[in-house]
């Protein structure tokens, strides 16, 4: 009888996150380049009474407890489906930013779907699960899948891609959250703004750039911080003027990465993380160095990529009674 599960879900970065125009339904298609980098959650699942929730980190007093966290509703969704009652602790270890732009709580919904599945063996198949996590949130599909992708639609239309090598990353972490739609809803004001339109008519279909999924492919961090930077508003992600704008204090940060030797600054999805590619491991080293004497950023950590999605890692067996 198994007495608990634990589940390690990694952080992503959007390598590319190009925007379309608004839709009437007020999402925007995506052409979503995801990496998942070596930052991770844990997610413990132990029966219990009831539904409950605890979570322990950094930002854990930021997490919410009730239903709204996105692990207890991925154990109602997938009790539900299978007839179950929820009855499970989930403890979350929290070392991923909460609202950062690094798809803290899509991967602790993965996590905890990953790890109530293994618990209550509902043999769910692995595209139910992904069917779940795309109910459950656009980045959650690659929370479970982890590694490279590509995304499409909202984000939750996932192609694999390859990375011929390790990419060394350096993530600023800020102080305090920016909400993921009010980036979006900054993003459309700046291309009204522009007097360009920001409708679904008005601004180009998002197609991922052919520059970096071979820098990806290549392995080639040189060329991937080429590609990086090759936007419109010299970032391949396209929230980045947006989370600049609602967060002035983020030019800082991106330009004391650069200084500190980045091979490229941006900021990671819809932010307030600012992402930083450096040459190897030592560089980042270098740049985490910098980047925490330069008072622009509450701390840096060192992270690599492309990394595992969510897997089991630990199980605990009740002994059988006598
Ligand atoms: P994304 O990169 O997917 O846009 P994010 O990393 O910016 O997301 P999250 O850390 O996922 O942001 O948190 C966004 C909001 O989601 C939080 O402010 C919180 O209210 C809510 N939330 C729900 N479940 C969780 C969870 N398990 N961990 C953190 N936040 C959660």
């Amino acid at each position: 009888m198994i007495d608990s599960i634990a589940v390690r879900v990694p952080a992503k970065v959007n390598a590319q996150l190009a925007v379309g125009g608004r839709r009437p339904d007020g999402f925007h298609d995506l052409a979503n380049v995801f990496l998942a980098v070596g930052l991770y959650d844990e997610i413990t699942v132990t029966p219990a009474d009831e539904l409950r929730i605890t979570v322990e980190g950094p930002d854990a007093d930021q997490v919410p407890r009730d239903r709204t966290n996105l692990a207890a509703r991925a154990a109602e969704l997938l009790a539900a489906r299978h007839g179950i009652e929820p009855r499970v602790h989930l403890h979350i270890a929290k070392d991923i930013p909460v609202a950062g732009g690094m798809a803290g709580g899509s991967a602790d919904g993965a996590g905890a779907l990953l790890a109530c599945d293994a618990l209550w063996n509902t043999g769910a198949t692995r595209e139910e699960l992904l069917d779940i996590c795309a109910e459950l949130g656009s980045d959650v599909p690659f929370s479970l899948v982890g590694g490279a992708a590509l995304g499409r639609g909202r984000g939750e239309l996932l192609t694999p891609l390859t990375v011929g090598g390790t990419f060394h990353w350096v993530f600023a972490v800020a102080d305090g959250g920016l909400s993921t739609p009010a980036v979006y809803g900054e993003c459309d004001r700046l291309r009204a703004e522009r007097g360009a339109g920001d409708t679904i008519d008005d601004v180009p279909a998002p197609e991922p750039s052919a520059a970096l999924l071979d820098a990806l492919r290549a392995g080639d961090a040189t060329a991937l911080a080429a590609a990086l930077t090759a936007g419109p508003d010299g970032s391949s992600n396209d929230l980045q003027a947006a989370a600049v704008s609602l967060r002035p204090s983020l030019a800082d940060t991106l330009r004391a990465g650069t200084e500190a030797g980045a091979l490229a600054s941006l900021v990671s999805g819809s932010g307030p993380t600012c992402a930083f590619l450096a040459k190897d491991a030592a560089g980042a080293e270098q740049v985490a160095t910098a980047l925490a004497a330069s008072g622009t950023c509450r701390t840096a950590r060192v992270a690599a990529s492309p990394a595992a999605g969510a897997t089991v890692v630990r199980e605990d067996r009740r002994a059988p009674s006598a």
